[in-house]
């Protein structure tokens, strides 16, 4: 035998290393014993010295024991699909750490009994939107839609605007996802235009409910027409309204973003929306509305196919109880801070400032332009940016790699200056 091979040390010895089994620990066994594997191929076959293989194994060790990484989102989009959507607020997370363990979400630790689920997450929604009657919360927006046509419209008509067929991204339609569950679809109006007229004609004894849904991913400008809730509030059928975006309440700088409180007040029935994108919370589909109704769909039996978690149910009552999450800070930001933070980071690399314009992204709000700063370098970093050790996403626009600091978390700056340096140097 070689002396290499010789000298090469044993997995169980490498594994007892404190460090190693630190790491067995945090990571799995598995996975450290496979990186533990290879450096001692590498060993054996001359390409490291024997006391080398603690170190190495120590230093080739992931960091974390998920294949996620953390993004900095330097997009200018705030709400991003590709990266998660809405950042949990660090209330969110801890709430989220505190849930992970056995916890009592479904049990009354006074009385030691079974507890109504999530209680307390419905209390925060409900007070929050106190014109709705009751809410209820699924696994995401789509979920909600689904479970308003399936427990309401199964074998009969939803009646739906042409041009309010929308499709969500990644394949998904809503015209398609109501027919999966059964409802028929009565299609009124054209791409461009629907009146009241037409929403008229089509409502009759075969109508659930009549569903107006936010095109939160697109604008049809020039000549247009809709029909607001509170135009099909009169026509004597449901009206249920999927607004997208989970806003709660009017946003000033989102005027034409519906919102729940208002749609309700205007005659909504239903309102359906996601948790993760205005909201700001995490994944899950909120149900607020006529209490009967609500209560209804809750005890849907598919209603337990699209039960959200104990997570989902701690992150939702942090975002809405505790401080304003960064989808909320992103949108309240004003430009000359942006700029000030644009300054000083440029200050730091060899880089220029620009104004820019920032955008909500698919979450809602199509074609707001959001005032923004971003530092300017050469599209070239772009691709070190993102495979660096602490990625960072920006774009790429006329030629030059925008950084912009709109849903960058304050916090982060340093963390982008760093990357940048490190892919310069
Ligand atoms: C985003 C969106 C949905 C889907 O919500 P998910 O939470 O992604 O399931 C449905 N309808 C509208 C109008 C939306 O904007």
């Amino acid at each position: 035998m070689s002396d290499v091979r010789r000298l090469t040390p044993r997995t169980d010895a490498v594994l007892a290393d404190p460090d190693v089994a630190a790491a067995v620990e945090r990571l799995g066994r598995d996975r450290v014993k496979a990186l533990v594997a290879d450096v001692l191929d590498t060993c054996r076959s001359g390409g490291l010295r024997p006391e080398e293989v603690v170190a190495t194994v120590v230093a080739s060790l992931p960091g974390s024991p998920v294949s996620l990484r953390r993004v900095v989102n330097a997009t200018g989009v705030v709400v991003h699909t590709n990266l998660g959507r809405a950042p949990l607020s660090s209330a969110a997370v801890e709430a989220v750490t505190v849930a992970a363990g056995a916890t009592d979400v479904e049990l009354d630790l006074v009385a030691g009994t079974r507890g109504p689920r999530g209680e307390a997450t419905l209390a925060a929604l409900a007070a929050a939107v106190p014109d709705a009657g009751r809410v209820h919360v699924v696994n995401n927006g789509a979920a909600a839609l689904a479970l308003a046509a399936c427990g309401l419209a199964a074998g009969r008509e939803i009646v739906i605007a042409r041009g309010e067929l929308v499709e969500i991204g990644d394949g998904f339609r809503i015209p398609e996802l109501l027919e999966s569950v059964g409802a028929r679809l009565r299609e009124v109006g054209t791409t461009n235009r629907v009146r009241v007229e037409d929403y008229e004609r089509a409502v009759g004894p075969d109508t659930a409910f009549v569903l107006k849904v936010h095109p939160s991913n697109f604008r049809v400008e020039g000549f247009t027409s809709t029909v607001p809730v509170a135009g099909l509030a009169g026509l004597g059928v449901p009206v249920v309204a999927d607004i997208g975006s989970g806003l709660l309440r009017p946003h000033p700088r989102l005027p034409e973003e519906p919102d729940a409180a208002t749609t309700l007040r205007a005659g909504a029935c239903l309102v359906t929306a996601s948790g993760d994108k205005l909201l700001g919370g995490p994944q899950c589909g909120l149900l607020l509305g006529d209490a009967a109704l609500v209560l209804r769909l809750r005890r849907h039996p598919l209603a337990r196919a699209m039960r959200v978690d104990k997570l989902t149910l701690a992150a939702l009552e942090a975002t809405l109880t505790g401080p304003p999450p960064p989808v909320a800070r992103a949108l309240d930001t004003r430009p000359e801070d942006l700029l000030a933070r644009a300054r000083r980071i440029a200050s730091q690399l060899d880089a220029e400032v620009v104004t820019s314009q920032a955008a909500v992204g698919g979450g809602g709000a199509p074609g707001v332009v959001l005032p923004s700063a971003a530092v300017a370098l050469p599209a070239e970093l772009a691709a070190p940016l993102r495979t660096g050790a602490a990625p960072v996403v920006g774009h790429v626009n006329e030629g030059r790699l925008l950084l912009d600091l709109i849903a960058v978390d304050p916090a982060d700056d340093a963390v982008l200056v760093d990357a940048v340096r490190a892919c310069t140097s």
